[in-house]
């Protein structure tokens, strides 16, 4: 609502070129603005591919009455569901999938016509075989149906990646300003806020955005320390400034081997000057910053961290597998800290958890209580690591609706193990207390994961990283195959950078 008195007090002069007076003026609630969106983050240095049946795909009332969206209600507009997909962290998405997700939101979208407002709800990392700039290809479909006068305002994540196409095709953007990210529905607000009061002023924002050469992995920065915490810290200052509406800056994502992968600053407003102003003064200090991210932990490798677990004095130690993370594009399936953690004859120690459905599967035919041979490990992606073969004790299994749904919890000489059916992050408590673990009771926890979510964080002493292979290797500059990125810190050497803000094409039209 905050909003709504600056943009009354803004001289006519500070106005970008208006919309004529809709016809929703006299009665807001009879406001027409249509939402859908896709989230994924794509690693492409992954085998594995993301399909249909990895998506969580709402439409219609189901998705109008799920809690993520349940925060549009409060607004005086009458916010139309069309599709809201989204997908764990993974591998590019299968083109088919796309294309069939995409075709069911433009039907429905143009089922809605004539529309003031959409709102795409965004990741920003997807990558789909074949395609560069998926997002783009999304925003652009999207545009096409709903025509030139209708308002586009987007959420991203703050390791989503900009394009000109993006840039060309939206009205208003608002990115995560936290990392571990804390502000989901803040940022989903904070873009519903924007369009919501831009259609009840007659007003018409553009975009002004500033790419960064600078890429890295989002365990360098966190906003939890510096230089993150100082750089995105002034975003809510800068925002309040006359005639901006948002200021986003990006990390982008670095494991997507795509010419748009970058940092960039995004700001949304009606005053070009100052956001102009705004984004170089970001893209300006963020390059500056460029050589002080660093990793917010002690990392090492995996022996090195297991090592330094076991000596500690205090517990419970958590170390993450970070290449294997799959909140970050990472596959899940792979078992190197299993034999690891073994091979130490570590005791006392958790993990969770290990993708893999065959010996889920076989733990369940087994029952509770059952000793059983098992192969575990590299199901998904047989070619980037090796199965480690263990006799196993059925602990525990969690009742499942469908199969792939389905976690046990084994014993394995000192480790107590989590198997799960589908790829699956264990970065809550609950994720634990439901298996009936209890992590604190555990000298040593294990989980994939890169820098340590909300939860995990306060609990960990000490907290350590594993700089471990996976997709989403942290090693970033010896990835291999990177042919379209951008010339880019750190990966070329003697980069010079002046910052550029660039104009959105829409403020023309
Ligand atoms: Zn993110």
């Amino acid at each position: 609502m905050q909003r709504r008195s600056f943009l009354k007090s803004a001289t006519a002069a500070t106005l970008v070129a208006s919309l004529p007076r809709p016809a929703f003026s006299a009665a807001r609630d009879q406001m027409r603005i249509a939402f859908g969106g896709i989230s994924i983050e794509c690693s492409t240095y992954s085998r594995i591919r993301a399909r249909t049946e990895d998506f969580n795909v709402l439409t219609g009332d189901a998705l109008a009455s799920s809690a993520r969206f349940g925060f549009l209600k409060k607004y005086p507009a009458n916010f139309m569901p069309t599709v809201v997909a989204s997908a764990t962290p993974g591998g590019p998405v299968d083109r088919a999938t796309y294309d069939a997700i995409k075709a069911d939101f433009l039907k429905r979208l143009s089922a809605m016509l004539p529309l003031d407002g959409l709102y795409l709800p965004m990741h920003g990392a997807m990558f789909v075989d074949g395609m560069q700039d998926a997002e783009g290809d999304w925003m652009e479909s999207a545009r096409r149906v709903v025509g030139p006068r209708c308002l586009l305002s987007a959420s991203y994540d703050l390791h989503g990646n900009v394009s000109p196409r993006v840039i060309d095709n939206i009205d208003m953007f608002s990115a995560f300003r936290t990392a571990p990210h804390i502000d989901r529905e803040e940022t989903m607000q904070r873009a519903c806020n924007m369009l919501v009061h831009c259609l009840s002023e007659n007003v018409r924002p553009t975009l002004v955005w500033a790419p960064i050469p600078v890429l890295m992995p989002g365990e360098r920065s966190s906003t939890e320390w510096q230089p993150g915490k100082r750089l995105w810290a002034q975003l809510p200052k800068l925002n309040e400034q006359p005639g901006v509406l948002d200021v986003s800056l990006l990390v982008g994502y670095v494991w997507a081997d795509e010419p748009r992968a970058t940092a960039c600053a995004v700001v949304t407003g009606i005053a070009p000057a100052t956001q102009k102003k705004i984004a170089i003064s970001l893209a300006q200090q963020y390059w500056d910053a460029r050589k002080e991210f660093q990793f917010g932990t002690e990392t090492g490798t995996i022996d090195e961290c297991i090592d330094r677990a076991m000596k500690a004095t205090t517990h419970p130690a958590i170390l993450a597998d970070s290449g294997d993370n799959p909140t970050g594009g990472g596959t899940s399936d792979r078992a190197e800290v299993l034999e690891e953690l073994l091979r130490y004859k570590v005791q006392n120690t958790v993990f969770a958890g290990i993708t893999d459905r065959p010996a889920t599967d076989a733990c369940y035919s087994a029952g509770v209580g059952a000793t059983l041979p098992l192969s575990i490990g590299a199901t998904l992606d047989p070619l980037g690591s090796k199965p480690v073969k263990v006799r196993a004790k059925v602990l525990f299994l969690l009742p499942a609706p469908t199969p792939k749904e389905r976690e046990a919890v084994v014993q394995i000489d000192g480790v107590t193990l989590v198997l799960t059916g589908r790829r699956r992050p264990y970065h809550d408590i609950a994720d634990f207390t439901r298996l009936g673990l209890q992590p604190k009771s555990f000298k040593l926890i294990v989980v994939k994961s890169g820098y340590l979510s909300p939860e995990l964080a306060p609990l960990a002493n000490p907290s350590l990283m594993a700089l471990s292979d996976g997709a989403i290797n942290q090693d970033i500059v010896h990835l291999p195959a990177n042919k379209y990125r951008a010339p880019s810190y750190p990966f070329i050497a003697g980069l010079t950078f002046v910052p550029k803000a660039i104009l959105s094409e829409r403020h023309a039209t």
